[in-house]
């Protein structure tokens, strides 16, 4: 299942994530503020995906350390 970088809206698996290269990203719990692609400067995005972001970022907040439940979250309510 996946998590999503909340700056430039990139999915990544969450084993990935927190197994095989935790060091390429920030995050704070299951949210995501800069991962191995993410660009230089600031991306642009459409103002749906600002929001897609926005809401990822406030549930993975909320969720804190819970990484499992932020990635079925996501996919439940079709935030992927
Ligand atoms: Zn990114």
């Amino acid at each position: 299942m996946d998590i999503v970088c909340t700056r430039c809206g990139e999915p990544w698996d969450m084993d990935y994530v927190r197994h095989e290269e935790p060091e390429g990203f920030r995050r704070r719990g299951g949210r995501i503020d800069r991962c191995p692609v993410c660009p230089r400067e600031k991306p642009r995005h459409s103002r749906e995906e600002r929001e897609r972001l926005a809401a990822i970022r406030e549930v993975a907040d909320l969720l804190g350390g819970d990484i499992d439940g932020l990635a079925a979250t996501l996919e439940d309510f079709r935030l992927l």
